[in-house]
């Protein structure tokens, strides 16, 4: 554990240590993503032996039991995973977002509930605190944050509408030196473990999107209670509960951002948030593809192993250029994030690559491994179940394609 921290450390001191210019791949160089520079290739191993040892052989029981991994989330934490690209001086590792999504990937790959966990508290909790907060906010509701210790949550979807995030039915008003919150969020990622909350709430229905405001909220307020927890086909790692309000008084010091801001930072955090999604999908791709090699080399057939068979290997190659492409994908997004340029469009077509590319590796490796892939003595059926949320979550592949046609439209009318 002590070596696999030092290494982490060492990756990010030599991110640090090159300049920006330096340390920030060229677009040249895109496309040879496969020979990454060297701090990127440490952190990579890092994290991929921290999930080998960690991740891997309790993936299953995490599953099984619905048992939200506390130990390795800790693990994480001091590893620098639960923060990685919040600033030193807030707490975090400072690393830039190609390193969040390489560090998500292999995560992922060992356990996708541990993915989605490190992926909300990094980028819908963390991210839009320390972009929108204050510095009192962020000394308060940043720092503590960032140790793997406590996680936060993000609440936007409610009960009657998901997609449709404009329409928010929770009203905060506005009372003294308090702002009073009434209304149920629903499907919130560590809702159970989190002790702090980004929750979208309307000031004013008639402004429709133009009226949400964003606040933290601590858990333990009186009149803050959560739901049922869900029970869920995939990530069973990870809780999923609605959060519901009832004359919840809110320091008027916990509003984020300026009053009507809400949609803005709600958008504005989902596009970097589909990043780490992208990279939840593409480990989840990655070790569908690995369980599917493995087997076939060793599964024998007609006096030779599968993988000799051409239409396993037809299936190997289209799984390999599906998971290929949504990588340069989603580290595409990532890089024109770290280099301040706009990636609504790129992060969309990532997320949405990247879950297709998750849903096919996990559904062609079941089919690799024929019977044996059909129960859960191997991982297989359990990567195609928790593929499925990465179609469905931080907007469905519908929206991203809206996204995605809104964005060319504009570009190319
Ligand atoms: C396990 C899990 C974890 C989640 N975690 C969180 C979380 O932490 N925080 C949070 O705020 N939310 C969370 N969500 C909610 C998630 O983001 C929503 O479920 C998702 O955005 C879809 O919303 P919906 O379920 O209301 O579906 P709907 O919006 O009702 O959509 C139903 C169907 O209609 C389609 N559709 C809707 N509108 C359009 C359109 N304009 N054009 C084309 N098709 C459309 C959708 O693509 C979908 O196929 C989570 C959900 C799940 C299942």
């Amino acid at each position: 554990m002590i070596s696999v921290r030092k290494n982490i450390f060492r990756a990010s001191a030599l991110l640090r240590s090159k300049s920006r210019s330096q340390c920030t791949i060229k677009s040249r160089s895109i496309a040879s993503l496969s020979t990454l520079p060297e701090q990127y290739q440490m952190l990579q191993k890092t994290c991929r032996d921290f999930a080998d040892n960690e991740l891997v052989p309790n993936a299953q029981k995490f599953d099984r039991e619905h048992l939200y991994p506390k130990e390795q989330i800790a693990k994480m934490g001091e590893l620098g995973l639960m923060a990685i690209s919040v600033a030193e001086k807030y707490g975090g590792t400072g690393l830039d977002y190609l390193a969040y999504a390489i560090a998500m990937e292999e995560i992922s790959r060992g356990c996708a509930s541990a993915g989605v966990i490190m992926s909300v508290n990094n980028s819908l909790y963390l991210g839009p605190l320390e972009k929108f907060g204050n510095e009192e906010q962020k000394e308060k509701f940043v720092t503590p944050f960032t140790q793997g210790t406590k996680v936060g949550c993000f609440a936007l979807s409610e009960p009657g509408n998901g997609s449709d995030a404009g329409a928010a039915s929770t009203t905060a008003v506005l009372k003294g030196d308090h702002y009073v919150l009434n209304g149920t969020k629903c499907w919130i990622t560590n809702g159970y473990e989190a002790e702090s909350c980004v929750v979208f709430a309307t000031t004013d229905k008639n402004l429709k999107h133009k009226g949400i405001s964003a606040f933290i909220v601590p858990k333990n307020l009186p009149g803050f209670s959560l739901g049922k927890k869900e029970d869920k086909l995939g990530i069973r790692g990870s809780s999923t509960c609605s959060l519901i309000f009832e004359d919840c008084q809110i320091p008027k010091e916990n509003l984020l951002g300026q009053p009507g801001m809400g949609f803005k930072i709600a958008m504005q955090t989902l596009d970097a948030g589909r990043i780490g999604i992208a990279s939840q999908a593409l480990g989840i791709a990655q070790a569908s593809l690995e369980c599917a090699v493995d087997y076939s080399n060793k599964r024998m057939a007609f006096g030779k192993p599968i993988s000799k068979l051409q239409s396993i290997q037809n299936k190997i190659a289209d799984m390999a250029l599906q998971l290929e492409s949504a990588r340069l994908l989603t580290w595409r997004a990532a890089f024109l994030k770290d280099n301040h340029k706009p990636f609504t469009k790129e992060a969309a077509m990532a997320k949405l690559a990247a879950s297709e590319a998750a849903t096919f590796c996990s559904h062609q490796a079941i089919q690799v491994l024929g019977g044996m892939g059909y129960v859960t003595d191997m991982p297989a059926e359990r990567h195609y179940r928790d593929a499925r949320i990465t179609e469905i979550y931080e907007g469905t592949s519908e929206i991203q394609k809206l996204v995605i046609a809104g964005n060319v439209l504009k570009e190319m009318s």
